[in-house]
Order: structure tokens, then C-alpha cells, then sequence
């Protein structure tokens, strides 16, 4: 398996530290809104190689963190006159729930920046031992200077950087040592969110959460590293600064970055008016949608978001799972159960498309071939499976077309609808939860019918629900 490092600029045989395991880890969002469909191409993207890496039987432990202590955070909760806290816990809830409608599989571990403090405060302590650090103020900067190898990720000349950056000094940044330096632990402001340290009351920088993390969960040194092309510089520079002359180790083995995603041919902004959320997209589409449109392309190439290109996705993955239907149909109006000679020799076609399909994911994760392969064998099963096949075969052509499918988190195997009774059933249950207050599970209710497409409106002659 090949995949493409940043830090060599090469594709490469993917070699785990341990044979047959797999630690990852993925940087996540900072919670201070819903995430929008640029938040959600890592997510995608990432989840595809974690499930690809199960298919071949690795063992994968998979972390990312959700950024919960920020500036926008605290912004936000300013505006709205509430906690930071009470923020970043309502749009962690809120981003759980759009991952799951994107069939992206929860982490082995989602660590929260805000309960890893004292892990921060060890390791900055280390670095100042180390003489890579230094406090000025209440304010702890990385000395980047002590650090040969910065610049290796992003393949930046540390002269360069230096001389870049001292025509650009910030004012109030003069107390430190070299414009490069970063910031590892800064002084509270009034009103904000603190905790106690060796440095006074403050709160820790983003870079060194994702260090802490990563060593905490998965040990000092990984396999994988990814995020989006935006964090390669300065963010994930700084985390190999932090964390290999913290521990004196190879921080991480492969570095993988997806390219950005874009809206009508322009960066995403919020002030140009193309921005759009998970949600907004999941109220026009199946968010399987999304998702088969971000595999439609490679992650290392630029992706352009249109309602074309969402309305050809619909369509395509429509093909996949129409196909699927049939087959399962065929199985149950088969007239006999064991594959003929001629089967079992088109089963041989069918292992050749596998075949293709997992050379285009050994390839740096070509979910774009991939894919293609699944409509080969689509083109196929629609050519092969009929009436007078055995239940062998089209039960064979199906479990292939699935777990393909699969590997890449598309769900093509539809769901038996859900029976009007059982609807009620789930309402009655939901109206009794709220009579006794217990939100909780009124709300899980709500979701579940959500994710079978049923829709609840709370009328004044009590709930009434349409299919989607
Ligand atoms: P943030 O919350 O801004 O830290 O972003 C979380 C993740 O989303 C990071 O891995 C970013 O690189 C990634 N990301 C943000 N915007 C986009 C975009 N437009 N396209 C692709 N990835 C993005
Ligand atoms: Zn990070």
C-alpha cells in the first residue's frame, strides 16, 4: 500500500511501527458552529483510509480531537451571552450527529483540548527544561531556533521563514525571543476561560494540544498524521517542533493532507455567501451524497463544490444502489441455489474488478478508480444477474457490490422501509419520554426516525410524520 507523505514529497510503502496496527491520528475541528462540507472532506477522506487499512485486517486506532478552548469559541460565547463550554459542548453534539449521517465512524478516542490541560502544563514544562521554551510574562513561546529540523514538513528554509517573518512582526509581539517563536501557553483576559499553571492563570495554545493528545493516546511515536493542507504550515510544523524535541522521537511516520474543497470555483467564505454547512446540504440530499461526491474525486486534488456536480452524484450512486436492490431481489426469486459452471467462471471477472479496486486504493487511496471499479461491476451485475440466475450468484454479486461499497462508507444496501406501526409505536414512546422530561431520549427517538427518513412536526392536534 502507497501512500503519499508530505514530509518526503513521495508516494511510499505504507509500514506500520507494528505489524498488523495502525495509530492515527486526525486533526479535528474547532467547535464554535456547525462544521461546514470543507470540515467534512478530512473527515471523509480519513475515514475511507481507516476503513480501507480494517479491509486489509489492521488494527486501527483512530484519534481526533475536537479543539474546544479558542478564540472564536470564546467570541461566540460572548455574543450569545453563555459558557464557552456550553458552546463547544453544543456543537460537538451537533458535529457527532452530521458525522454520523456521513457514516464516518466515531474515533477510538475523540479527546477534548480542555480535559488534556495538565498533560499541556507536563509537556511545556519539559521543553522549557529542555531549553526549547521560555516564559516572558505569563506567556510561554517555542524558541524555534533550537530546533534544526523545523521547516522539514512544509519544506520551508528556516532563514527564509526568519527573514519572512521579521518584516511582518506583530506589535506586542517584541518580547519575544525570534518572530518565529510560537506560543505554547498564554496569560488569561478577563472573561475568559483559565486554569492554573506553572506561568500563571492562562490557557494553553492550539498547537500543543494535538502533541499531548497524540502521545497520550497513541504513544510518542505514530504511524499517521492527517488533517487538511491549511494545517501543514504553521500547525503541524509546530506539532513536530513540540513533539520530537519533547521526546526526542519521530513524531510521525506518514503525513497526509487533503486538498481543499471549494464552492463554485472560489475558496468558501463566509462573507461571499458561498458558505454552506453539513446540515444545509443534508436538507437537500442523503449526506451519503456528499460523501460519494468527496470520494468522486482524489483527496489530493482541489474539489469544486456545485449543485451539478451534487445532482450527477445523486445519480450515480442512485446506479449503485438500484443495482444493489436488484440483486437483492433476485436472491428471493431465485429458482435454484447452487452457481452453474458458467458462474463460478464469471465469478473469476468479478475477483478481477476487486482486483482493480484495491490496486486503485493501494495507490495512495484513488477512491476515484475505486469507484470506478464498483460501476464496472455494476455494469456487469446488470448484464449477468437475471431471472434465471442461482441465488448463489446474484447473492455473490451482491455482498461484492456491498462491501466495496462499504470499505468506502456508502451504504447501498437500503434499509426495509420501517412499518407505519412501528412509527407510532416510536412517537407514543417519544411523547411519554417528554411528559416525564427525560429530553434525552426523546431526542435519540427524533434522530432515529430521522435517520430512517421519518419526519415529526409537533402540531397543535399533536405529532403528525411524513415519510422524507
Ligand atoms: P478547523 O476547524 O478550521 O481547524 O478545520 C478542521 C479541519 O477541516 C482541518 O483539517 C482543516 O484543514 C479542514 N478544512 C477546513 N476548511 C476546508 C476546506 N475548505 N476544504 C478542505 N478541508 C478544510
Ligand atoms: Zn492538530
Amino acid at each position: 500500500m502507497k501512500i503519499y507523505n508530505t514530509l518526503t514529497k513521495r508516494k511510499e510503502e505504507f509500514i506500520p511501527l507494528e505489524e498488523g496496527k495502525v495509530k492515527m491520528y486526525v486533526c479535528g475541528p474547532t467547535v464554535y458552529n456547525f462544521i461546514h462540507i470543507g470540515n467534512a472532506r478530512p473527515m471523509i477522506v480519513f475515514d475511507t483510509v481507516r476503513r480501507y487499512m480494517e479491509y486489509k485486517g489492521y488494527e486501527v486506532n483512530y484519534v481526533s480531537n475536537f479543539t474546544d478552548v479558542d478564540d472564536k469559541i470564546i467570541a461566540k460565547a460572548i455574543e450569545e451571552g453563555v459558557s464557552a463550554e456550553e458552546i463547544s459542548t453544543r456543537y460537538i453534539k451537533e458535529c457527532k450527529k452530521d458525522m454520523a449521517d456521513m457514516n464516518v465512524k466515531p474515533a477510538t478516542t475523540h479527546p477534548l483540548a480542555t480535559q488534556e490541560i495538565d498533560g499541556m502544563i507536563e509537556m511545556i514544562q519539559t521543553l522549557i527544561d529542555k531549553g526549547f521554551a521560555y516564559e516572558v510574562n505569563g506567556t510561554v513561546y517555542f524558541r524555534v531556533k533550537n530546533f534544526k529540523e523545523y521547516g522539514k514538513l512544509s519544506h520551508k528554509n528556516l532563514e527564509d521563514l526568519q527573514s519572512g517573518f521579521r518584516s511582518l512582526q506583530v506589535s506586542g509581539e517584541d518580547q519575544k525571543e525570534d518572530p518565529l517563536d510560537f506560543v505554547l501557553w498564554k496569560p488569561k483576559k478577563e472573561g475568559e476561560p483559565y486554569w492554573v499553571s506553572p506561568w500563571g492563570e492562562g490557557r494553553p495554545g492550539w498547537h500543543i494540544e494535538c502533541s499531548v493528545m497524540s502521545k497520550k493516546y497513541l504513544g510518542e511515536e505514530i504511524d499517521i498524521h492527517a488533517g487538511g493542507e491549511d494545517l501543514i504550515f504553521p500547525h503541524h510544523e509546530n506539532e513536530i517542533a513540540q513533539s520530537e524535541c519533547c521526546n526526542g522521537k519521530t513524531f510521525a511516520r506518514y503525513w497526509m493532507h487533503n486538498a481543499f474543497l471549494n464552492i463554485d470555483n472560489r475558496k468558501m467564505s463566509k462573507s461571499l455567501g458561498n458558505f454552506f454547512t453539513v446540515r444545509e446540504i443534508g436538507e437537500k440530499y442523503d449526506l451519503q451524497v456528499l460523501r460519494f461526491f468527496m470520494l468522486n474525486a482524489h483527496y489530493r486534488s482541489p474539489l469544486n463544490f456545485s449543485a451539478e456536480l451534487m445532482e450527477s452524484s445523486k445519480n450515480a450512486l442512485d446506479r449503485i444502489i438500484t443495482c444493489a436492490d436488484q440483486l437483492k431481489r433476485l436472491t428471493k426469486s431465485a429458482q435454484c441455489e447452487d452457481m452453474t459452471e458458467e458462474e463460478i467462471k464469471l465469478t473469476e471477472e468479478v475477483q478481477r474488478y476487486v482486483k482493480k479496486y484495491e490496486e486503485a486504493m493501494e495507490d495512495d487511496f484513488n477512491t476515484a478508480d475505486a469507484i470506478a471499479s464498483i460501476f464496472e461491476l455494476v455494469k456487469f451485475a446488470n448484464t449477468h444477474g437475471n431471472g434465471d440466475s442461482s441465488k448463489a450468484f446474484v447473492q455473490y454479486l451482491f455482498d461484492t457490490i456491498v462491501k466495496l461499497s462499504d470499505v468506502l462508507g456508502l451504504l447501498v444496501d437500503k434499509e426495509e422501509e420501517m412499518l407505519d406501526e412501528d412509527v407510532e409505536k416510536l412517537i407514543a414512546e417519544r411523547q411519554a419520554a417528554r411528559k416525564e422530561k427525560n429530553f434525552k431520549r426523546a431526542d435519540e427517538i427524533r434522530d432515529q426516525l430521522a435517520a430512517m427518513g421519518i419526519i415529526l412536526k409537533d402540531t397543535r392536534e399533536g405529532v403528525q410524520w411524513k415519510r422524507a
